[in-house]
């Protein structure tokens, strides 16, 4: 090794009692042997880093809430590990309108904190998600229809490049980098250590319900949802959770920002689909809210998983309905699911090309994961998992950058779009030597290396 930098921070060898803890991750299935972490308390912990790992040659992977949820994004065997999870301070500034937030605070925390102060963010449902990993990734939110995506609310930010440098991003320095923040996806372009966001005030109260049905009518209650959720008051954020079969969780959740009686209304065509055996409508306050929606998310998962994720813009045909249900069926994990979140509004009301993300014509989004608990049966269901896809994509459009799939061989064009092409431009001006690299990374734009070329 070469010693001309010296790591700063809390610095975790393999040998370290912190290690066993330090290599855990929501996902036990990313789980992998770093030589190294680094828990950075500063910008220039991180710079540090940055530049210890060009000098010594060593892989390098970022981290903050660590729910990375394929392999080889944010720890890999062998490198380093840059983590910004100590880094968690924020500041509001309501008169401007901002918020000024360290990398390594969750969701949850700054949710609640802000809600506290009467300020809606659209940071997520899941209270363990890392800021700085959500962010750059899109960061799709039940309130997305009104406030947008995590990323289009990025204002500026600062990141440590690929030689260590601290860089300043806004509107006027470093502009094309900002634009590619905006949905560029994580690890990509360097760590960053804070985001300023915008923030907006939160309406009193607001509306939630809960409705829930046998399993065996996933069927109808799929299709109805898909034709009622796009088009219905974008004020009206909905998902729908449909487990395995062996689960056998049916239920659709939503939060309306405006009156429980308007909401009432809104919701009967879904009350009135099926036979629901729980319908449940109340007028709440942000935080109350958000308390209700916060799902029952352990820092860790103890099952392994595998997920893909994709866009709707057509109604899915019944026969695409009869691939979920099938996937539901033959999942024997008992955490495998399918989720839906309705788009539009404020989220397709920015255009693909204004920021790095995508897909802005959307009805709306779904994820699958096949969960196991025994380690022999990750191929069964990574197989399961990507036969589904196979079977869905002729009624589906592109990929979620965050929810990534190792099995999406063009995955560029998966996630980016048209916008890949501006995306390893950016790339190749900031990390020419592709230093930022991993499984499916961003390549320099003049870097025609095999998996890239699409
Ligand atoms: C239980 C669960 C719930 C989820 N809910 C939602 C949801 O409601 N909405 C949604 O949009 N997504 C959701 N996701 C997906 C989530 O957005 C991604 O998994 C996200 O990448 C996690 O970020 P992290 O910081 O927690 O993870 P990490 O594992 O720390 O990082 C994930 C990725 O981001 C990069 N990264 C992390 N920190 C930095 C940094 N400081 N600078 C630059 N790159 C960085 C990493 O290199 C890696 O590529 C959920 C995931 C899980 C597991």
């Amino acid at each position: 090794m070469n010693y001309k930098t010296k790591l700063t921070g809390m610095v975790v060898y393999p040998n370290d009692p912190e290690y066993p803890q330090a290599r855990m991750n929501w996902n036990p299935f990313t789980n992998t042997f770093p030589i190294v972490f680094v828990f950075a308390q500063n910008t220039e912990d991180v710079a540090n880093a940055v530049k210890w790992a060009r000098e010594n040659d060593v892989p390098l992977r970022m981290r903050s809430g660590r729910h990375a949820l394929a392999k080889d994004f944010s720890q890999t065997d062998g490198g380093i590990v840059i983590d910004t999870s100590h880094m968690r301070n924020f500041t509001v500034d309501k008169v401007n309108g901002i918020a000024e937030v360290q990398a390594g605070i969750r969701v949850g925390q700054l949710v609640r904190a802000l809600a506290k102060e009467g300020i809606m963010a659209p940071f997520g449902d899941s209270s363990t998600v890392g800021i700085g990993g959500i962010s750059t990734g899109g960061g799709i939110t039940a309130i997305q229809r009104t406030a947008g995506l995590i990323s289009d609310n990025i204002l500026a930010a600062t990141i440590v490049d690929a030689c260590g440098e601290i860089l300043q991003v806004n509107k006027d320095e470093n502009p094309d980098l900002l634009w590619a923040l905006r949905g560029g996806g994580g690890g990509n372009f360097g760590i960053i250590t804070s985001y300023t966001f915008t923030i907006r005030p939160a309406p009193y109260q607001v509306g939630i319900y809960e409705v829930v049905w046998p399993w065996n009518q996933s069927e109808e209650v799929i299709d109805e949802w898909q034709r009622w959720s796009p088009s219905v008051d974008e004020r009206l954020g909905t998902i729908l959770e449909v487990n395995s079969k062996i689960n056998g969780l049916l239920r659709s959740r939503g939060i309306y920002l405006g009156p429980k009686a308007e909401l009432e209304e809104l919701i009967t065509p879904l009350t009135d689909v099926g036979s629901p055996i729980k319908v449940f409508i109340d007028e709440v306050t942000l935080l109350e809210a958000i308390e209700f929606w916060e799902p029952d998310e352990p820092l860790f998962d103890t099952q392994y998983s595998t997920w893909s994720s994709s866009w709707v813009e057509q109604t899915i045909p019944e026969e695409g309905i009869k691939a979920i249900i099938n996937f539901l069926e033959k999942a024997d994990g008992s955490e495998s699911n399918f989720f839906f979140l309705n788009s539009g509004g404020a989220m397709n009301r920015v255009s693909p090309e204004d920021t790095a993300f995508f897909w802005r014509n959307t009805k709306y989004y779904i994820e699958w994961d096949a969960s196991w608990t025994e380690e022999c049966d990750a191929q069964k269901n990574i197989n399961l998992v990507n036969q589904t896809r196979i079977q869905l994509q002729p009624f589906i459009t592109g990929s979620y950058v965050n929810v990534p799939d190792l099995n999406i061989k063009n995955y560029g064009q998966e996630y980016y779009g048209d916008n890949f092409a501006r995306l390893r431009k950016v790339k190749e001006k900031y990390d020419p030597e592709n230093f930022f690299n991993f499984v499916q990374s961003i390549p320099p734009y003049h870097n025609c290396c095999h998996r890239d070329d699409n």
